[in-house]
């Protein structure tokens, strides 16, 4: 058998180890970017909080100076000792910087802040920008001075805060390390996993292969509880099954060919004989003619028989129709008549009127043939058959009970294996096949009914073989 090569992305291993990975990578893209805009806002949002209530309390106190003057603004900015800004300056209404903290000496000459967070301001707008740039918080805010519901001039606060920044780096790159150490360990394990279901897999699949392969020996060791363990049973189960299967045919066809060979030989030897005798009389070569005509017979019961078990085996039922058991009982006893008074054996009945069966008219004579047949064969001179039909519930009950020479109790059970036989010598010298009764039993069974045989008393067997009883349909019914 070819194997098939399983190309490594379709691979069962592949795809349930790139799962897991999927599933992990989302869920590190969700730990690297979440937490840090969830921080970034709540950054941004303490910084304006902040920066506006620093911007609300220098513009009140400012507001008092009713006119801004340069000192006058110097003198407010001194007194409220603001730190932790990088720039706080103050405009007039023009935009004129009155106060730049970045600039503590003013220059000569008039200096303009060209802020546009300061147009706005100027214009009555609250302003207020962030943002994250090269590992630092930039924060800006801007506000009016309003005297008397005039803009008397605006502050400017710029912050730049970079143990934040920092903080926020140190987050991101322990995040960074955590999700690396978590896709490392993930790959580990998920390789190591689907490796584990793709082992078992494999191991099932190789075990298939040597099965496949003739070897029915080979089981499989469970391992775990989960479905694989399942899968592995059954499968040990089927090849168990399979086992016995072939075991049987293997017997079967052995058991043929040896039954086959023996009158082959037979007929080999006699034809030899006369062919090597050169002063072989007439009367003996007749006698060997008469002998190979004897085991030619024999070959072709055993191959009728082996052709009825195959059908038997292959074919479908045929067509049943209701069959009376009695009727067909005593037909087959009238043409094995002059059998049974050739070995000396009568025939007694016991048929009971309307023992309805559905069954292949052929099948049940077949039946009915075998069972009288082996009846007359396996009994002695001034022996008898009984012959019986009754009903008995609602199965049609087919008795044949001889005085013959009995079935030891042992064999009982095997009467009905195919080539089994009690007595060969004597079963050969009647004109046996040994396939009689197994053709029996199936026939049977095909027909939904069942076989046994006992001892019957004082000797010879007894042979009862049920069928389900014949219903006619009630009025009305198809
Ligand atoms: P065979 O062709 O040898 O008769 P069967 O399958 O019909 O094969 O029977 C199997 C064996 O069972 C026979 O060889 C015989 O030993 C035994 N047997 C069958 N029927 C009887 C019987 N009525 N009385 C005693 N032995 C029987």
């Amino acid at each position: 058998m070819k194997q098939k090569k399983i190309p490594f992305f379709a691979s069962l291993q592949v795809k349930y180890a790139s799962s897991y990975l999927v599933i992990f990578a989302v869920v590190l893209v969700l730990l690297n970017t979440y937490p840090i805009i969830a921080s970034q806002d709540l950054l941004f949002g303490s910084k304006r909080d902040s920066l506006k209530s620093q911007a609300a309390v220098m513009s009140s106190a400012l507001m008092e100076l009713e006119t801004l003057t340069p000192e006058q603004v110097e003198r407010v900015m001194t007194l409220l000792n603001i730190t932790g800004l990088e720039r706080v300056l103050v405009t007039d209404p023009a935009g004129l910087v009155l106060y730049d903290s970045a600039r503590p000496e003013r220059e000569e000459g008039y200096q303009y802040a060209l802020l546009q967070e300061v147009v706005l301001a100027l214009r009555g707008y609250d302003v207020f920008h962030s943002a994250y740039q090269s590992r630092c918080f930039i924060s800006t805010a801007a506000s009016p001075i309003i005297y008397r519901g005039m803009t008397i001039g605006a502050i400017y606060l710029y912050e730049a805060d970079r143990t934040q920044g920092e903080l926020l780096l140190a987050l991101q790159q322990n995040l960074r390390t955590i999700s690396l150490v978590i896709a490392v360990v993930t790959l580990l394990l998920s390789t190591f996993f689907s490796r584990m279901l793709t082992a078992r897999i494999t191991a099932l699949l190789r075990a298939i292969r040597i099965v496949g392969e003739g070897e029915y020996g080979h089981r499989l060791q469970p391992v775990g509880r989960d479905e694989m363990a399942h899968l592995a049973d059954e499968f040990n189960q089927l090849t168990d099954r399979l086992q016995a299967t072939e075991e049987v045919r293997r017997r079967f066809v052995s058991d043929a060919s040896h039954e086959l060979k023996t009158p082959l030989a037979s007929i080999q030897l006699l034809a030899d004989s006369i062919l090597q005798n050169q002063e072989i009389d007439q009367a003996t070569v007749r006698d060997f003619v008469f002998d190979i005509g004897e085991e030619a017979g024999r070959l072709t019961r055993i191959t009728e028989h082996l052709l009825a078990l195959t059908r038997l085996d292959s074919l479908p039922k045929g067509s049943t129709v209701p069959v009376d058991v009695s009727k067909v009982a005593r037909r087959v006893a009238g043409q094995l008549e002059p059998v049974a008074s050739g070995a000396g054996v009568a025939f007694r009945f016991s048929l009971k009127p309307d023992c309805i069966i559905q069954c292949t008219p052929d099948d049940l004579h077949q039946i009915c043939f075998n069972l009288l047949e082996n009846a007359i064969k396996y009994n002695v001179p001034g022996g008898s058959v009984l012959v019986e039909v009754y009903p008995d519930q609602d199965q049609i009950i087919l008795e044949v009970a001889d005085t013959g020479v009995g079935i030891p109790e042992e064999d009982m059970p095997k009467v009905f294996n195919r080539f089994y036989r009690v007595d060969k010598a004597r079963s050969r010298a009647a004109g046996g096949t040994g396939l009689g009764l197994s053709i029996v039993r199936d026939t049977v069974r095909r027909h939904g009914g069942w076989i046994t045989v006992r001892a019957n008393h004082p000797a010879g067997s007894v042979f009862t073989a049920g069928f389900p009883r014949y219903e006619p349909p009630e009025e009305g019914e198809p």
